[in-house]
């Protein structure tokens, strides 16, 4: 199948964010079956390992259709932060895409807007596209506040070098992450187009972003997700560690 051009010919993009999950060998296992399974798939497909595999998977997804992404970033180029990896580091091992702003990173590590767009800048400065993820949580929603909570995001999080070629933005409702429950189609579509809405007062390529959905994604719901206005394919937690229900969700992009 050839490559398919998705809504308003933006190309549909599944990535796969494994979190802290995985040993060489399963790892391993698990993107050669993305592999073996990719080949009549027309989206775009990514998997963002944990760092510790980035370097041998980064070597089996060598010159196949599948991606290689890191789940965060520092924002400095190199220096004195311990334990930390900086975005040219991850180019260098062959990464294409780096999440940055992660609802895990934002509440686990204290992550702020401008702490997500500075990562995003050095993201963008080593050649890397960044995922920057934004989402309300569930008291938040209850309030009505989520338009105005990811339009804060949104606003904060991405630099002013954003553009469609170098940036992606996922929605991830926090309450919807790891729980098995998600918006209506009709909540996403609404939420998506007011990020359009957004993006287009700032960006004069807003019709060209990639607009994820993230939170629950799985092969029973993808279809109604994906197919969502202003949908342009899925950030998948659990349901990218079995490849099988990674590609499945991938096939259902229109
Ligand atoms: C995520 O954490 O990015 C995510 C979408 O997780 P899950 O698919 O498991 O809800």
């Amino acid at each position: 199948m050839g490559r398919r051009m998705g809504k308003a010919g933006r190309r549909p993009l599944v990535a796969g964010n494994w979190k802290m999950n995985g040993r060489r060998a399963d790892g391993l296992a698990l993107a050669r079956a993305v592999v073996a399974g990719a080949g009549n798939i027309g989206a775009e497909l990514l998997v963002c390992p944990p760092a510790t595999l980035l370097a041998s998977i980064g070597e089996a997804l060598a010159g196949t259709a599948v991606a290689l992404g890191a789940q965060d970033c520092h924002p400095a180029p190199s220096g004195a932060y311990t334990g930390d990896i900086s975005a040219p580091m991850l180019a260098d091992l062959g990464c294409r895409y780096v999440i940055v702003g992660h609802s895990e990173r934002r509440a686990g590590h204290g992550e702020s807007d401008a702490l997500v767009r500075a990562k995003a800048e050095a993201a963008l400065a080593a050649g890397l596209i960044a995922i920057v993820c934004l989402g309300e949580t569930e008291a938040e929603r209850d309030r009505g506040e989520a338009f105005a909570v990811v339009g804060r995001q949104l606003a904060g999080s991405l630099p002013e070098q954003a553009n469609a070629a170098n940036t992606v933005v996922a929605y991830e409702p926090i309450w919807a992450i790891g729980s098995g429950r998600t918006p209506t189609a009709g909540d996403i579509a609404g939420l998506h187009g007011h990020l359009r809405a957004e993006l287009a007062r700032r960006f004069a390529d807003a019709a060209g972003f990639r607009l994820l959905y993230g939170g629950s994604v799985k092969p029973g719901n993808c279809n109604e997700i994906l197919a969502t206005a202003d949908v342009d394919g899925a950030l998948v937690g659990g349901a990218s560690l079995k490849a099988e229900d990674f590609l499945a969700i991938a096939r259902a992009c229109p």
